[in-house]
Formats: structure tokens, sequence, C-alpha cells
């Protein structure tokens, strides 16, 4: 939907669809991509690790966070790169302008894929970042891997993390539409916080509703979703696109019609 709005608006021929890989065929329809037509793509779950090795080459995003997400062509090359990090700060800057201030100290509960974008686009702006995660030793890897900056902490310590936290970022599933709620008391959290939930699904989380409802300011997973698709766009068809409320609108209806409770 979020391509085709693209391409009709922009009045590009070209198309955008869905492919089911299974993992015995990923080689196969990797290496043949280009002989099929296609100028590149997205991957997702399961094969967000395995196309490494079908790669040419991938770029510092994609190597940092662990996973490629989009695959483009530079000559014979297919390269590999990865956009959640550019899709989780470009969000923030369109619907929260200012919320990093220059730097700060950020928040993040979850320590798995989504994460570990967010935390390489935060140290890309300068934040200092704790992580908060059910299972220590995923965010003890995590930690490792981004260096000093990064620092864990366990739930119980987030009495005293709150006050000091200038965004809060929920990259757990929890609050998705059928998972369990998170649930946190965000009495302690700094007034001027932004809080921040990746999960789209439904489109305000009670975190989020919690929180609007403290009068901070919210930015919901929907804009990540939107802005992680405008680079993979602009490098297969050659033109930016832009996040408008039109696409907005008509991605969030279809959410609503899809998810009746959203
Ligand atoms: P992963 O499976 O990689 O990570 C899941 C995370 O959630 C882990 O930190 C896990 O903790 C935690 N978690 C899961 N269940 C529980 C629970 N019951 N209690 C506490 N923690 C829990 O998933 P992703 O990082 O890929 O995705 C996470 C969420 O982010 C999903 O809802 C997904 O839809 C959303 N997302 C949104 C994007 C967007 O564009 N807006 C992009 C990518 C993801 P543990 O390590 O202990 O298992």
């Amino acid at each position: 939907m979020v391509h085709g709005h693209w391409l009709h608006e922009l009045g590009l021929d070209g198309a955008y669809e869905l492919a089911e890989v299974t993992p015995d065929g990923l080689d196969r329809f990797i290496l043949g991509m280009r002989k099929a037509g296609y100028v590149g793509g997205n991957v997702t779950v399961p094969h967000k690790q395995s196309v490494f090795r079908l790669v040419a080459r991938c770029d510092a995003a994609a190597e940092s966070i662990g996973a490629v997400n989009t695959l483009w062509f530079e000559g014979d090359a297919l390269v590999g790169g990865n956009t959640d990090a550019v899709g989780f700060i470009g969000n923030l800057d369109d619907r929260a302008p200012g919320w990093d201030n220059g730097a700060g100290q950020a928040l993040v509960l979850g320590a798995g894929g989504a994460a570990r974008a967010a935390v390489y686009g935060l140290l890309g702006r300068n934040m200092d970042v704790a992580v908060v995660n059910r299972t220590r030793e995923t965010a003890d890897t995590l930690a490792r891997h981004f260096g000093p900056r990064v620092r864990v902490h366990s739930w119980d310590e987030l009495l005293e993390l709150l006050p000091r936290t200038d965004l809060l970022v929920n990259t757990t599933s929890l609050g998705m539409l059928g998972k369990a709620p998170l649930i946190i008391d965000l009495a302690p959290l700094k007034a001027s916080a932004v809080v921040h939930d990746v999960v789209y699904v439904p489109l305000e989380t009670p975190l989020l509703a919690a929180a609007r409802r403290r009068g901070h300011r919210t930015v919901d997973g929907l804009g990540m979703l939107l802005q992680q698709a405008v680079p993979g766009f602009a490098r297969w068809f050659g033109a930016t696109p832009k996040v408008t409320d039109a696409l907005r609108a008509r991605v969030e209806a279809d959410i609503r019609a899809t998810s009746p409770v959203a």
C-alpha cells in the first residue's frame, strides 16, 4: 500500500509485490532477483540475517544492527542495507521536533531487532542509552556490541532511571494487539520526556495513552514503518517520496479496518 501510493503519486511505472520465500528457497530467489526483473526489495523475518551471505556488501547500519531489511543493486552488485534506524529517528524528528535537543538520555525497553535499530539511531544523535530487557543476557550482548554509551539496567531500577529520562522508547512487543500491555508507572518520568512506542497495532498503545494523559509528547510506531520505507523507494525508483498526512491516514484506516480495536 505504501509503495503503491508513492508510485501512483509520482507517476512512476513500477510495482512493489509480495514474494513468499522459504528458507530453502532463499538463495535461489535472491541470486535470481536481477534476472527476474527486480531492482531491489525488502527482507523480513526470518531472512533478515540469512541474506548477509548473499549480498556483495552491506551498509554500516545493517552491519551494526545485524540485520538487512532493504536490498538494491549498485551496478551488478547486490547491496544490503538497514533503514529501520533512519525510520526510527525520522519518525521522532517528524512527530516530536526538537526531541533530542542536541543530546540527552534515552531509556530503551527491549533488546531485540527493533531495539538494535533504535540504539544505533540514538547513538548517531549523541544520546546516552539505558537498556532494560526481560532477558538480561540479550541486553548485555547489545550493550557490548554498541559500546560504553549503552548501559544495561534491571526493571527494578526504573524508578531511578525515569526522572533522568528525556526519551522513553518501548521496543518490546508488549502492548501489541494480542499481547499483554506494557505496564509501567510513569509518575516518576521527567515531565519534558517524549514517549515513543514502536508498536503500531494498536496505533495508541496503553503506554502511549498513559503518557498522553500525563501530558507527555507521544510518538507512535506507524511513522517509523512509513519512514523506513523512504530510502528503499528512493534507491529503487530514483525519486524520494514523502510521508504525508494523506499516506498516514490511508494506512491508519487500513490498520483500523483490519484490527478494529486499533
Ligand atoms: P524481537 O523478537 O527481536 O524482540 C522482542 C523484544 O520484546 C525482546 O526484547 C523481548 O525480550 C521483548 N519481549 C517479548 N515478550 C515480552 C514479555 N512478555 N515481557 C517482556 N518483554 C518481552 O522483536 P522486534 O524487536 O523485531 O519487534 C518488537 C516490536 O517492535 C514488535 O511489536 C514489532 O511489531 C515492533 N516493530 C515496529 C517497527 C516499526 O516500524 N514501527 C519495526 C520493527 C519492529 P526478551 O529478550 O526477554 O525475549
